[in-house]
C-alpha cells in the first residue's frame, strides 16, 4: 500500500478522543505484524482503549522514536462538503477528510516506509509509538513514553513528534493547564448585597486576579522571545452564573486556561492563586460561612517543550527535513511528555496546523511526499555506523 493509501484506511476510522480505538489501533497492528514487526500495547484500565509501540531495527542504543496520535477532533457542528471520514481527492493537489492533517498524515508516511525499514541494515534502531486521547488532554503519552523506556533493555535517544508544522523542526511547546472554578456565594435581594456574598462579584475578583498575574509576569520581564506570545497567557473563555439583576447569585463558575514558557512553572501560578481563594474564604466566611471556591483541573497539565536550538535532535531534523528554520508552539502537543522521559525531543511533521481541527480538513499530497522523504532520510542516517 501506498501512503495516499494507507491514510485512506486510517482516515476511515472515525475513532475520537475519548472514544475506544481498538478498531483502528488492532488494523495498524495487524499492518505491522504482516512485515514480521512485534507489536507491544499499552491499554488503559478499562481495556477498551490502547497505545501501541514497537521496534524496528537491532536493540541497540539510541536511534529514533516516532510518535503521533490516532485519534482525531470530533466534526459535529462543522459544515463539511466532503464526507468526513472518507478521504477524498478533489483534484487540487490535497487529500480531504478528519485527520488526514492531524495527524494520521505523519501516521501513513510512517506505515508506507515501514518495508524499506524492515529491509534496511539499521545501526540503530527506529520505535514507534502511537497514542490515544491526545486530543483531550495529552492523555495517554506519559505512560507510552515511560512503557517504551522501561520495557526495552535498550534505550532509544531522540523522539520525532509528527504534529503538522510544515516539516519545520518545532522546538519548544509551552506548557497547558485547563482549569475550573467554582464559586459558592449566598442567595438573596440584591439590595442586601452588603449582607450576602455575591458569587459573582467574587467570581469576578478571581477573575481579575488572574489577569493581573499574567500582566504582572509580563512586567517582571518574563518573557522568551522564541515564543509568540512571549510572554505565559491567562485567559478565561467561559463564565456563568446567576439569575436575575435583582437577584444575588449564590453560584458562579468560569473555564480558564493557562499557557505557560518554559521558566514560568505552571504549579507555581496555581499555588499563588490557590493563596488567594483561601485567603477571599477566610474574609467571607465571617459574613456568609458556607461562602467557598473550588479549582479542579480539566485534565493534568500538559508539560512545556524546551529543546534549545543547537540540541542533536534539532540538527537531525534539520537534515532529514532539508528545513533550516526552527519554531515554537502554544498548542498542546506530546513533546514535552517524551521530554519529561529523557528522550530529546522536538515536533517535525506533514501538513500544516492551520488545516487542523476544522471542516474540510486536508493535508497537501505534496507534503505526504515530503513525509516519506524525510523517513527515507531517516532511513539512511540510521544505517551509518556513526549513528547514535
Ligand atoms: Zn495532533
Amino acid at each position: 500500500m501506498n501512503v495516499e493509501e494507507i491514510l485512506a484506511k486510517l482516515v476511515s476510522f472515525p475513532v475520537l478522543g475519548g472514544e475506544s480505538n481498538l478498531t483502528l489501533l488492532h488494523w495498524i497492528k495487524e499492518y505491522l505484524e504482516s512485515f514480521g514487526v512485534q507489536v507491544h500495547l499499552v491499554p488503559n484500565e478499562e481495556g477498551n482503549k490502547a497505545s501501541l509501540h514497537c521496534r524496528i531495527g537491532p536493540a541497540d542504543d539510541g536511534g529514533v522514536i516516532l510518535s503521533g496520535h490516532m485519534d482525531v477532533v470530533p466534526v459535529k457542528g462543522q459544515e463539511w462538503t466532503t464526507e468526513t471520514f472518507v478521504l477524498t481527492d478533489k483534484g487540487d493537489g490535497k487529500l480531504y477528510g478528519r485527520g488526514a492533517c492531524d495527524m494520521k498524515g505523519f501516521l501513513a508516511c510512517c506505515l508506507a516506509t515501514l518495508p524499506k525499514m524492515v529491509e534496511a541494515d539499521f545501526k540503530c534502531p527506529i520505535y514507534f509509538a502511537f497514542s490515544y486521547d491526545e486530543e483531550i488532554g495529552c492523555l495517554a503519552a506519559p505512560e507510552l513514553a515511560h512503557a517504551i523506556r522501561t520495557h526495552y533493555k535498550e534505550t532509544p535517544k531522540y523522539a520525532i513528534i509528527g504534529e503538522p508544522s510544515l516539516m519545520e523542526p518545532i522546538i519548544g511547546q509551552k506548557g497547558i493547564y485547563i482549569m475550573e472554578t467554582y464559586v459558592n456565594g449566598s442567595a438573596g435581594h440584591s439590595s442586601r448585597i452588603k449582607q450576602e456574598v455575591s458569587a459573582i462579584h467574587e467570581a469576578m475578583r478571581l477573575i481579575l486576579w488572574l489577569e493581573n498575574k499574567m500582566d504582572r509576569l509580563i512586567e517582571d520581564n518574563r518573557l522568551d522571545n522564541r515564543f509568540h506570545p512571549p510572554h505565559s497567557s491567562i485567559h478565561i473563555g467561559l463564565v456563568n452564573g446567576g439569575i436575575a439583576p435583582n437577584v444575588i447569585a449564590d453560584k458562579a463558575h468560569f473555564y480558564w486556561d493557562l499557557r505557560t514558557i518554559p521558566m514560568d512553572d505552571l504549579f507555581d501560578i496555581v499555588a499563588e492563586y490557590e493563596r488567594y481563594c483561601r485567603q477571599r474564604e477566610k474574609e467571607l466566611q465571617t459574613t456568609f460561612p458556607g461562602f467557598e471556591i473550588k479549582n479542579i483541573e480539566h485534565h493534568p497539565p500538559v508539560p512545556h517543550l524546551d529543546t534549545k536550538e543547537d540540541d542533536e535532535v534539532v540538527e537531525l531534523i534539520k537534515r532529514l527535513s532539508g528545513n533550516s528554520k526552527w519554531d515554537t508552539v502554544s498548542y498542546a502537543a506530546e513533546a514535552g511528555q517524551f521530554a519529561n522521559e529523557g528522550f530529546q525531543s522536538a515536533i517535525c511533521g506533514p501538513g500544516s496546523i492551520a488545516q487542523a481541527h476544522r471542516a474540510d480538513e486536508f493535508i497537501e499530497k505534496d507534503q505526504l511526499v515530503k513525509g516519506v522523504a524525510m523517513l527515507e532520510n531517516l532511513i539512511k542516517e540510521l544505517s551509518h555506523s556513526d549513528f547514535m
